[in-house]
């Protein structure tokens, strides 16, 4: 079968018309019903001049509205380029204009914002809201229209499906281009290692927009017929609850959604006891949180590892055979990754390098940017900018961003191991890592630490990691701060700590 996101989509509604496809706010809709949706949502765009080759920008946030509209984007053969509806006017501006988007589809309290920057982005023709605005078009009134003139047009693997902006440290945003080949096999690969069925209902906590929730839960599901627990954002008591309430089986998160369920004092193993397999991905998952994570809910946690430009997920440790903590798992189905030299030579197994990957998953190229692709995509494989080593079955450890590694007297320091040892103390609930800068040593390891409410001092702190770790690891500086700075997927945000 050829990957086609929308394909999946339509097989779904085949197969399974009557099953559930999502719950949002206690209200179910059935595969049929979404089919239908899209449809008519599909028709209207199309008449009104969206069709193959364009762009249209999502500015959702978790809600039905995002599914049927991605997948209407999709069935008329445009690309989608979904966008955090809290970037702001300059960052939404940029992104639209370099995706040269046709239409935007967002939220109503986003009107202003758009009003704001349409001028001078000559491309963009239609505007759809969530609710009315002024004059503009909703996404209910299109659907209302029930138009059903609309021919669907001839779709390769090899379509665009997804413009995603990548955040970038330095610079603009660069889009990585993903096609229905790259995001469909993933979607494809997710399922089979999580063993999907139109019987798991996986939690859609993390924020759609992003490619870790869009490929595990939202194509993953369609792709197989399962059924979507949409939650508009996270609060850890309330995922809890809707994971009893509704009998979830999957849930995905990153490693801090982990965390503050963890810290929730009232729930017990009970609440979880529907679910059969968690994933954790978007950041390294501190092997502490891990096993403490386990042993409160008796669950187990997947950690596997991606990134944007792969679609994501290229490693994943194993539902069935040996999980191991602190590892990203095995290369999933179809896809290789591979440690390599900076000359690109594979290193023998042990030895730190690059993890570079290959497989249906990866990205085409970033959008206008020969000279980052190049560099990104060399021979088929892609840099990730990731530094990790593969030991003797196979398993792969992140050790931490080529670029996030400090130096001290030229030792190299990796955050992550000084976090792994933080997060041992029983006082810290979250702690990062930097490197600032040191006359005399170049640079210096600095710690910011959320603590529990317990006393604690810095000299008991740095005592702790002095039995752990080289003289040359352990912090010279400890900040404590009530909560670490993370992005909208809950990742730690080290450069906002360098600031
Ligand atoms: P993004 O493209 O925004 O999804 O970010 C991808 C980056 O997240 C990767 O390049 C890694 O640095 C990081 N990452 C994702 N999963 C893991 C993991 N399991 N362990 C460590 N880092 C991870």
């Amino acid at each position: 079968m050829m990957y086609h996101l929308d394909e999946n989509l339509k097989q779904s509604a085949q197969n399974f018309p009557d099953h559930t496809a999502y719950i949002f706010l206690g209200e179910s809709t059935t595969y049929a019903e979404l089919e239908q949706q899209v449809d008519y949502l599909a028709a209207g765009l199309a008449k009104r001049g969206i069709g193959k080759g364009d762009s249209v920008a999502l500015m959702l946030d978790n809600r039905p509205h995002f599914v049927s509209a991605y997948y209407a984007i999709l069935r008329v053969g445009a690309a989608v380029v979904p966008m955090n509806p809290i970037y702001t006017p300059r960052e939404i501006s940029f992104i639209l204009a370099n995706s040269k988007a046709k239409a935007v589809i967002a939220l109503a309290a986003l009107e202003p914002v758009v009003a704001s920057v349409k001028e001078g982005l000559q491309d963009l023709e239609l505007f759809i809201y969530t609710e009315p605005v002024g004059d503009e078009l909703t996404i209910d009134q299109i659907i209302q229209e029930q138009e059903a003139d609309f021919v669907t047009p001839e779709m390769s693997e090899d379509d665009l499906a997804v413009i995603l902006y990548t955040s970038g440290t330095t610079g603009q945003p660069k889009g990585a281009m993903l096609t229905h080949r790259n995001m469909a096999s993933n979607a494809e690969a997710m399922g089979i290692l999580f063993e999907l069925t139109p019987q798991d209902r996986m939690v859609s906590v993390l924020p759609m927009f992003h490619v870790f929730c869009m490929t595990v839960c939202l194509n993953g599901p369609v792709r197989y017929g399962a059924t979507m627990l949409i939650i508009p954002r996270f609060h850890p008591v309330e995922v809890i609850t809707t994971i009893r309430e509704q009998k979830a089986t999957c849930f995905a998160g990153v490693p801090t959604m982990y965390n503050y369920m963890l810290q929730v004092p009232t729930a017990t193993k009970e609440d979880l006891a529907s679910i059969r397999l968690c994933c954790s991905g978007g950041a390294a998952m501190p092997v502490e949180l891990l096993h403490k994570f386990e042993a409160k809910y008796e669950r187990i946690i997947l950690e596997g590892y991606g990134l944007s430009e792969a679609a994501p997920a290229t490693a994943f440790n194993p539902l069935r055979g040996t999980r191991k903590p602190g590892s990203i798992g095995v290369d999933i189905p179809g896809v290789i990754n591979k440690v390599v030299d900076p000359e690109g030579n594979e290193l023998p197994r042990g030895d730190v390098g690059e993890l570079v990957v290959k497989g249906p998953n990866v990205m085409i190229g970033y959008l206008g940017l020969p000279e980052e692709t190049n560099a990104a995509l060399k021979d088929g494989w892609l840099y990730t900018g990731d530094l990790a080593r593969m030991d003797e079955e196979g398993y792969f450890y992140i050790v931490d961003r080529k670029k996030d590694m400090i130096l001290v007297d030229g030792y190299n320091v990796y955050p992550r191991e000084v976090e792994e040892v933080l997060y041992q103390h029983p006082a810290i609930i979250e702690a990062a890592v930097i490197g600032i800068p040191d006359e005399v040593h170049g640079e210096a390891v600095k710690a910011f630490v959320a603590l529990k409410e317990v006393a604690v001092s810095n000299e008991e702190i740095v005592t702790f990691c002095q039995d752990k770790l080289a003289k040359y690891k352990v912090p010279r500086q400890i900040e404590i701060v009530t909560e670490l700075p993370k992005n909208s997927t809950g990742k730690i945000l080290r450069r906002s700590l360098r600031k």
